[in-house]
């Protein structure tokens, strides 16, 4: 497995060339840091796999913005560059491509560092949650507030979130379980 990830060689983003990809890793670093922008091979291993036995999806880069400000300025390189972007939320999509995108060669962009819990209405029962946001951390949430509110998650790991569970029309358990009709603002 390491000698395979060590002569990996790069993938681009179909139809991008070297120079306008280097441009593209440059203007991103410059956005988020270098520390949140990533091209190594060792470091794109979890998006590249699922833990069924598919064959791997290997991305270009990984970046990881911490803000809406951060994400607005990465869309508009990526426009402006042509360079192809998978969001993830919490990227536990497990079994169903886990982090992988659909193509290779596009850049993920990983939302978790964005995990704050912007707000939680107990009168009305609603909450607004950063993308990275987990259903572990929400619970949490209401039981040291000791908030009279039910959370509705699916069957599936505590560290996967509302918002990449809504986005891919998943369900839950209770009256609001069809996540997607009972979200708004997005
Ligand atoms: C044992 C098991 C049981 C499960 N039971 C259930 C169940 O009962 N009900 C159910 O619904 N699911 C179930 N699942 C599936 C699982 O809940 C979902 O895969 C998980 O919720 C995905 O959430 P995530 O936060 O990890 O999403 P992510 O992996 O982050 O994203 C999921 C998808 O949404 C896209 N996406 C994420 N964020 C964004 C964004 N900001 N903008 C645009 N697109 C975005 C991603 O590209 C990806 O395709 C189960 C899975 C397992 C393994």
């Amino acid at each position: 497995m390491a000698h395979a990830i060590a002569s990996r060689r790069a993938i681009l983003p179909r139809g991008v060339s070297p120079r306008t990809f280097a441009r593209a890793i440059r203007e991103f670093t410059e956005i988020v840091g270098g520390r949140n922008v990533s091209v190594s091979p060792a470091e794109l291993v979890p998006y590249a796999h699922d833990v069924i036995m598919v064959p791997p999806i290997w991305p270009s880069a990984v970046v990881r913005p911490g803000s809406v400000e951060e994400i607005q300025r990465i869309v508009r390189v990526a426009g402006a560059l042509r360079i192809p972007l998978w969001p993830l939320s919490t990227g536990k999509n497990i079994a169903y491509g886990r982090m992988m995108a659909v193509d290779p060669g596009n850049v993920i962009v990983d939302l978790a560092r964005m995990n704050r819990i912007l707000e939680v209405n107990e009168q009305l029962a609603y909450a607004v949650v950063e993308p990275g946001v987990t259903y572990a951390q929400l619970y949490k949430h209401l039981r040291d507030r000791n908030l009279p509110l039910w959370l509705d998650p699916p069957a599936t790991a505590p560290g996967a979130g509302p918002l990449g569970n809504t986005v891919e029309r998943g369900v839950g358990y209770t009256p609001y379980g069809e996540h997607f009709l009972f979200s708004c603002g997005m």
